[in-house]
């Protein structure tokens, strides 16, 4: 209902992620729009806010958010508002009592047949051993059409099934896609080409944006249907969930949803966990352990402190324990299945009837997306609402 004391904005951007951020700050600097941006949540950062906890260890709040792409557009957009870490994720995936090398890559393969091997065998051996599928269609099909069942049994289906509490027969094929297979030793977890964090973290980088973003108006705790009591604007740009938006008329879309557990430890506690870290000061061998058996309830354990490379006698983990939406209410996953699909595009017909309205982000268009995506989602959409009204 429109009164005289809402505040007249050019943009109302709905979301602090990275989809909404990056988007205010092309229409303010670009157009010179006021931009206002409404935030439910007490932060800025969306899912990859990242904050020093009481052990004085940076964390990754929602999980741990690893930048990387492979579009220089985006990198030196990017670098504007932060320097660069660079890292090479590596991860292990601890099951049948051991660490093994992952994602699966020929130090892998030696593991497995305990003794020294080179790529040739290691070929060989997949070809004999993969089911012959030249078209995967599933989360199934994509890996044992390259490396056969056993070790898609041993790293990929109990972790799918705890993840997504789905059969990765069920799943796009782009799940389980995600996880490079390699005949090489190549033993990083992933394929881009520019891998690195932001130096300061991913909330310094927010704060740099927003310094650098004029005329901009940031409500945290503010939702978009308090929004609307509070601003008039000519464009809406929202980066929640889609169904939401539309009140879940053609019923709600399915999301997969986390539960965090954190846990810090002192220098004299870590001592203790030296042999297994292989170096002072760490609680594990490597930044991520995946745990793909079905005999603990989480996915993986996460000691972002590796990736930082923060010099600290303190470091905390975090155990991600796959979670049902209706239980924590925070949809971070959405689910790539034929029946989700086909209901998006029941909401994504709405969304293109709507007027001066932009839907964008992983929840505005219902898209598995990483961070390095969703920023050049936001900069294709701010030019086109830019070509729009200019
Ligand atoms: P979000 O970051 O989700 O931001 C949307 C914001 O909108 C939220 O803050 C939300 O509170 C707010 N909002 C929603 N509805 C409303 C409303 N009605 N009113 C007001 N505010 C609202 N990507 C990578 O590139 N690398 C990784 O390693 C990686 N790891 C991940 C690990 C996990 C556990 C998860 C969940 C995601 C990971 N991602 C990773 C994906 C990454 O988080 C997303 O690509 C990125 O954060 C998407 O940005 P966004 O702005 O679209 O959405
Ligand atoms: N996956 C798996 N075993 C692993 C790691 C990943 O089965 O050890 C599957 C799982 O279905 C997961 C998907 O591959 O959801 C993508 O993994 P990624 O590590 O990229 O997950 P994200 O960081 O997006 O949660």
């Amino acid at each position: 209902m429109e009164s005289s004391a809402q505040q007249e904005v050019d943009a109302l951007i709905v979301g602090a992620g990275f989809a909404g951020l990056v988007t205010a700050e092309r229409l303010s600097n670009e157009l010179g729009w006021t931009c206002a941006v409404v935030e439910q949540r007490d932060h800025i950062g969306g899912n990859a806010y990242d904050y020093y906890d009481d052990a004085g260890v940076l964390v990754h709040k929602y999980g741990p958010h690893y930048f990387r792409s492979n579009s220089e557009k985006i990198v030196e957009y990017l670098s504007q508002f932060t320097d660069w870490h660079p890292v090479e994720y590596r991860v292990k995936s601890y099951t049948e009592g051991r660490y093994w090398n992952f994602p699966i890559n020929l130090n892998t393969f030696e593991q497995l047949i305990g003794r020294a091997s080179d790529a040739e065998e290691f070929r060989q051996w997949m070809e004999d051993t993969r089911e012959k599928i030249d078209d995967p269609k599933n989360s199934e099909e994509v890996i044992t059409s390259q490396v056969g069942k056993d070790l898609y049994e041993k790293f990929f289906k109990g972790y799918t099934i705890k993840q997504w509490k789905k059969h990765p027969r069920d799943l796009d094929p782009s799940v389980c896609g995600r996880i490079p297979i390699r005949t090489n030793r190549d033993d990083r977890y992933l394929r881009e080409s520019f891998q690195a964090l932001p130096a300061d973290g991913y909330t310094a980088l927010f704060e740099n944006m927003l310094a650098a973003t004029p005329g901009l108006e940031l409500r945290l705790g503010t939702s978009l249907d308090q929004a609307k009591e509070l601003f008039r604007w000519k464009h809406l740009v929202y980066t929640g969930p889609i169904d939401a938006y539309f009140d879940h008329c053609h019923g709600p879309l399915p999301y997969r949803s986390l539960k965090f557990q954190h846990q810090s430890f002192n220098a004299e506690q870590l001592r203790d966990r030296e042999a297994i870290a292989g170096k002072p000061g760490h609680w594990q061998p490597e930044m991520q352990v995946n745990y793909p058996s079905t005999e603990v309830d989480f996915t993986r354990i996460v000691e972002i402190k590796h990736a930082t490379g923060q010099d600290t006698s303190n470091s905390t983990i975090v155990k991600e324990f796959p979670a049902d939406f209706e239980e924590t209410g925070e949809p971070y996953y959405p689910v790539p299945t034929d029946d989700s699909k086909a209901l998006y595009q029941q909401y994504k017909t709405l969304a293109e009837a709507e007027t001066n309205t932009s839907f964008i982000g992983r929840l505005g268009t219902y898209k598995y997306y990483n961070m390095d995506q969703v920023v050049g989602m936001a900069l294709k959409e701010a030019e086109k609402i830019c070509k729009t009204y200019a």
